[in-house]
Parts: C-alpha cells; structure tokens; sequence
C-alpha cells in the first residue's frame, strides 16, 4: 500500500509538473519608439516596477497588484541567445549614482525576460494551480526600423524618385554636401566600390544631421542612422540615385549588374531581402503586444516642420500595424499582435493639467491614420506617461495668484521651478507656431535609493492595458 501511495504521489507530482508546464503562459511585448522617445527609460522603469510587484505602492491601476494576485516578478534567462540582452543593470546603475543620470539608449534590439508569478483567478488555471508564472519578454527595436516596411513595395528606381521628390526645405539644406559629391557620379560606368563607399557615407552623414540637425525622424533606410550590428557592411552602402538627369527612365532599369548603378540596386536589394524582410520575419511577427511611445513634446519645442515630419514619421510607422488582407505584412506573414498601446512619453515636462492635452494631441497625431486603415483585430489605446518622473509639480504665486509649476533640476544641476507652457489640445496650427510659448528644460533624474520602486507617472495603467488580461 505504501508503495502505490508513493507510486500515486510521484504520478500526481509528475501530473502537477505537467499541468503546471503547459499552462505557464507567455507573451513577447515590443517596446519601440523613434529614437529618444524614452525606450531606455520606460524598459528600465518596467523592469523596476514588475521586480518591486509585491511592495509596489505606486502601481494602484495595475489590478493584479491591487488585488494583491501578482507575487513577484524575477529575471529569468532569456531564450533568445543570439539578442543581445537589454542592459537593465547599467540603467538603474546610471540612475542611481551620484549625481543621478539617465541610462545610455540602446541602439539595437534588445531583450529580456521576466517569470511573473501570479493567482489565477480564473478558467483551467484557477483550477489546476494555485500558482502561475507568465513568462514576459520584453523586446526592445528602434522605431526607424519600422520606416522602412515602405521600401518592400518600392523598387530601386522607385524608391530614389521618392527620395528626390521629398528633398526639398530642410532636407534640401542640409543634402547639399552629399549632392555635390555625387554630381559627377557616372551610373554606367564599371561598379566602384570605393567611390559608392564615399558617396554613401555623405548620404548617411546627410540622414544623421536630419535627425540631429533638422529635428526630423523620418530618415530612410532607417538602419544606416541605427545600424547596430550592422555598422560598416557594405549593405549599408548605398544611396538613392538622384542625379539622373541625362538619361531616362529605361536607360536606367536597364543598366548592366556590373555598373555603378547596377550595384547601387543589389545592394538595394540585398538591404530589403536581408535587413527588413528579416527583421520583419524573426521578430516583429513574434510580437504578441505593442507600445510606442512618442515624444510629442521635443517637436513642440523644435517646430512646425519638425512636428509635421514626426507626424508623417508616426504615419509610416503605423504602416506595420495594418493587416488588412492585401496589407504587405499580411502577404508575408501573419502577425499576430493584439493590442497596441501609444504612449506619450516625458509627460512630467508638463504641469499635471496639460496631461489630458497630451493624450488628446497623441489621439489626433495617430487616429487619423488609424481609422482610414484596415487594423484587422487589433485594439488600440492612447496614454500619457512620465517612465521616470524627475519633477514635482506644485503651484507658484504669479500676479496675486497661483499658477502651476514644475520643480526639478536641469542637467547642470541647478534646481528650477518652471511653467514650460500649454500643450495644444489639437493639431497646433499657424498662430499655435507663431505665439509658441512652449518651452521645456530637460531634466536630471532624481535621487533615488536603490531599494525603492522608480518614481513614475501612470506606468501602472501602462501595464494594465498591456498584461492586465494576461494575469487573471
Ligand atoms: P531612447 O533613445 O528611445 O531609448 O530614449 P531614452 O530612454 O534614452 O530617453 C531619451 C531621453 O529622454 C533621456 O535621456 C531623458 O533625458 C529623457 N527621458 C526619457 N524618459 C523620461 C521621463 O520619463 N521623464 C523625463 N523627464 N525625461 C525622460
């Protein structure tokens, strides 16, 4: 009897382990935004939270830590070995030094996993288990990767009349120095590598003084400005044929493989096949949950042509969410990402009050390409949220009244209680620019001890929207 008793309890333990592994759940939640939009930051801000679960006041819209059904996170082993693993140690590392400061941005994708342990309250798990892990991997990609989904559609020849139909403005300016330079390129001519090598190097220093210079996002090929591991191959070699004057159309499809030109497509080629078809392939269609995040407010400040640029930027970059039955994405792959979430980022750059002004321009910056768009079963929300908060808001007296502040330090450290200024509830239009009163400092982190969750605004309704449902 003793036997079978010890016989039954292995099988149940062994059922038990069973049940327990096919019900561990898992999901992969993409964290992607332009460059400085606060990916760093919110990852970091995440991880912190989750780890901090079981003592975290600050999370009172994240119900399962409300309701006291999420026990505790860890960092567990990711499974993807070949990504580099997002440096969250180096993060709280930098915001907890002495003067604080923010955590250096990745410039690659990147990934980590935690295993939250929760209550299910609810179906098959409720009944089988009084404890459950979800598995959650966090992936980090530059939001530039995104803008070149386009480029799929667009052959060589396509894709450079876009690129000359758009230089004008500031582009125009600052692509001066590369048209020289190519003037007397000679597409016919047998492929030299170095010339293309030099030429290239002008296209991608014009695309880097966009961005840096310009205040502008939309660059393409997105990874020529964030290469990663790419860097210095020469698939990022290569540049939009712009000086075609002297010749037609034809003449130029039609050149020989090993002409200039002829390289200039391979490599065009090779870029689409080999970086944003696989981009596209080995992770974004792995995704299961999405959050971008935006700064709305660098734009504000920067102006109207930098605004507009973001704008045309978030358009694009919304192209990846569309799957619609003829979408592009659709014909390659089948998705599978569910919700999305847009978040503004820094919102602690604004009194309080202007936060609804923040998701409301956020709303009207993503919904209208939203709702001409075909966005088959995903759902799709607006917040604002500060991933770090390193003001406090407060009130000054102004002309026999009080008006809202902020208080913080600005990167020098000297402290400073300011009023940046109003955002504009809607699409800012001409006076908006010509009366812009909005201007924002930024500012250092505050001190922090290392035993305390991160101060933050509004990262719990963040997490409700994307892992609420996934730990009932
Ligand atoms: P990434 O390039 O998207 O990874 O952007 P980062 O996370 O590195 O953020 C860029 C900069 O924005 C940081 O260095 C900070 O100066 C600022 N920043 C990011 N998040 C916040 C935030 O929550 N509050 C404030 N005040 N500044 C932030």
């Amino acid at each position: 009897i003793k036997k079978i008793r010890h016989d039954m309890n292995r099988i149940g333990n062994e059922l038990n382990k069973l049940v327990n592994r096919s019900l561990d759940r898992h999901v992969r939640l993409a964290v992607t935004g332009l460059s400085r939009s606060g990916k760093t930051a919110f990852i970091t801000s995440l991880i912190n939270q989750l780890l901090h679960v079981s003592t975290n006041p600050r999370l009172p819209l994240f119900t399962a830590v409300r309701d006291g059904n999420l026990l505790g996170a860890k960092r567990v082993p990711q499974r993807d070995m070949h990504v580099p693993k997002f440096g969250y140690d180096e993060s709280m590392g930098s915001l907890l030094s002495s003067p604080p400061a923010w955590p250096e941005p990745t410039r690659d994708v990147s990934q980590t996993r935690l295993a939250l342990r929760y209550k299910p309250q609810k179906g098959p798990m409720k009944l089988f288990q009084e404890t459950a892990t979800l598995y959650l991997d966090i992936v980090d990609y530059p939001g530039e990767w995104l803008l070149d989904l386009p480029l799929l559609d667009l052959d060589f020849m396509a894709w450079s009349k876009q690129q000359t139909k758009v230089l004008k403005g500031k582009r125009l300016e600052l692509a001066q120095e590369w048209m020289a330079i190519g003037e007397t390129f000679d597409p016919f001519a047998p492929a030299d590598e170095v010339l293309i090598e030099r030429i290239s190097a002008a296209f991608t220093d014009y695309l880097y003084k966009c961005k840096a210079e310009g205040g502008l996002h939309w660059v393409q090929p997105g990874r020529f400005v964030l290469p990663g591991e790419l860097a210095g191959a020469p698939v990022l070699q290569f540049f939009p044929m712009i000086w075609d004057h002297n010749y037609t159309e034809q003449q130029l499809q039609q050149a020989d493989e090993h002409s200039n030109i002829g390289m200039l497509k391979s490599r065009y080629k090779y870029y689409q096949q080999h970086v944003v078809k696989a981009f596209y392939r080995d992770h974004f269609s792995k995704f299961d949950r999405q959050i971008i995040l935006v700064d709305c407010l660098q734009p504000l400040n920067a102006g109207t042509e930098s605004f507009n640029d973001m704008r045309q930027a978030l358009d694009q970059l919304m192209q990846s969410f569309k799957y619609g039955r003829s979408s592009l994405l659709r014909r390659l792959f089948s998705p599978r990402i569910d919700k999305v979430l847009f978040a503004a980022t820094k919102s602690d750059h604004v009194t309080p009050e202007q936060h609804p002004n923040l998701v409301s321009l956020l709303q009207q910056l993503v919904n209208e390409a939203w709702q001409t768009a075909s966005f088959e079963g995903i759902k799709m929300d607006c917040v604002s949220l500060a991933s770090i908060q390193a003001t406090e808001p407060g009130f000054v007296a102004h002309q026999g009244s009080q008006v809202p502040a902020l208080r913080g330090c600005n990167l020098e450290g000297e402290s400073q209680t300011i009023f940046p200024g109003e955002v504009p509830r809607r699409l800012p239009n001409e006076s908006f620019w010509q009366n812009n009163g909005f201007d924002f400092v930024n500012f250092r982190p505050l001190a922090q001890q290392s035993d305390e969750p991160l101060p933050h605004i509004r990262m719990d309704k963040a997490l409700q929207y994307l892992l609420g449902d996934k730990l009932k």
